[in-house]
């Protein structure tokens, strides 16, 4: 390994900026590059999922420029740039021919949207929203629209849904489950969320996928599998992310769900680590902001010469779904366990608990999110 090359971090997302932050504090020094396929602005992804309601543009959104991110951290980006192979018996990247050499690498690429697959000639009107810049070429497409068909009912889905009915459009929902945020939460509290969503105006149809796309002026028909036919100014697609893994494939890393790390967030190959949304922790693809602070902190110290074990702590996830407040922490999958649950309303107390009475998970709506802070102490950790 050459220990005098820079450490390499591809990724601008809130992985690579955090640890680039935690890593200058610890060394003011070292020599850092930072390479990214986008245009390297800083911002805080969840806020896309609220800047129709608040009519925020992409621009207000973005907290600093590349430019402005390098001289603060004093760092170099290479923007627009895409990693087109990793040689870690040599210890370098690629931009296309350009070698750039690394002591250290760091992958924090993310995770990208999976794309629906669907017949008809409008499938190139579905958009998703997964970054800063495709926000922005969306929300130039509805500029002026009023109907948008949101694919999916996960919690990206929701979130877009109570926003852009907030922004003051017509939003109707397809998603292919029984009940919305099928994997977050039990039946009582998802249909809470629904009912409130509804009494906003937003029009669900659970159960069937959308199977074609067909151009009508300057908007879609969507055909659903059902027979239901829905007319949109423009589509989002919120099915699913997933973790970007080929770079990692073809440089021989190991990958299952995500790019596979242990506690030290090292990889398969040495000095090669992950951290966010494309990272697969001792077995666990969290992509959620809060595990990706708690590894940025973990792995500059590891970075800087002290390993150490990152931990995940009771970290419940809040859906932004305003209209009715969702916080939800769910159990461990495959935990043995069964949901007690209050409903009144719009208000939902769901508790995941084992046999032994023990608290697993919990899921709470409305009035009831305030409870969190109890339920938190009750919950065990994460990865502790
Ligand atoms: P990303 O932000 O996706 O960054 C990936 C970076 O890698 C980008 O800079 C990209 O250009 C770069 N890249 C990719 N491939 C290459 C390549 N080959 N070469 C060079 N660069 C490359 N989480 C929460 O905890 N709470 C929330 O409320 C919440 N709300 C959300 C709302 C929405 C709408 C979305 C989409 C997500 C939300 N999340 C939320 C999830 C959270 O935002 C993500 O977990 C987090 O932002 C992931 O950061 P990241 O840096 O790992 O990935």
């Amino acid at each position: 390994s050459n220990s005098t090359a820079p450490f390499v971090v591809i990724g601008t997302g809130l992985a690579g900026y955090n640890l680039v932050k935690e890593l200058r504090k610890l060394a003011p020094e070292q020599e850092i590059i930072m390479i990214t396929a986008d245009d390297g602005r800083n911002y805080s992804k969840p806020m896309l999922s609220t800047g129709f309601g608040k009519n925020k543009s992409a621009d207000e959104l973005a907290m600093g420029s590349a430019a402005d991110m390098a001289a603060q951290l004093n760092i170099v980006i290479r923007t627009h740039t895409s990693v087109t192979k990793i040689d870690t018996a040599n210890h370098k990247v690629f931009v296309g021919e350009e070698p750039i050499s690394y002591s250290k690498l760091v992958l924090a690429w993310g995770a990208e949207a999976i794309r629906p697959r669907m017949e008809g000639d409008g499938a190139d009107r579905v958009f998703s929203i997964n970054d800063l810049e495709d926000y922005a070429s969306f929300r130039a497409i509805v500029d002026g629209k009023k109907r948008v068909l949101v694919m999916g009912a996960g919690l990206i889905g929701c979130e877009f849904a109570n926003d852009m009915v907030n922004g003051g459009f017509e939003v109707e929902v397809v998603a292919p489950c029984e009940h919305i945020l099928p994997t977050l939460l039990p039946t009582e509290a998802a249909h809470a969320v629904q009912e409130g969503l509804e009494g906003l105006g937003v029009k669900f149809h659970l159960g069937p996928l959308v199977t074609r796309i067909n151009r009508d002026g300057d908007g879609v028909v969507a055909q659903l599998s059902n027979g239901t036919n829905v007319a949109a100014d423009a589509v989002v697609s919120a099915i699913g992310l997933r973790p970007r893994l080929d770079l990692a494939v073809k440089a021989g890393i190991q990958v299952n769900h995500g790019i596979v790390a242990d506690r030290l967030l090292q990889t398969s190959e040495p000095d090669v680590y992950t951290l966010g949304d494309c990272a697969e922790v001792e077995g666990r693809v969290l992509l959620y902001v809060l595990p990706l602070m708690a590894s940025a902190r973990a792995l500059a110290k590891t970075l800087t010469g002290t390993p150490t074990e990152v931990s995940y702590g009771v970290m419940p996830v809040t859906v932004k779904t305003p209209v009715v407040p969702v916080v939800v922490s769910p159990a461990a999958p495959d935990s043995a366990g069964r949901w007690i649950i209050e409903r009144e309303g719009a208000d939902v107390q769901a508790e995941f608990r084992n046999e032994a009475g023990d608290l697993l998970g919990y899921a709470l709506t409305g009035a009831k999110v305030m409870n969190k802070v109890a339920l938190n102490k009750e919950l065990p950790a994460i990865m502790p």
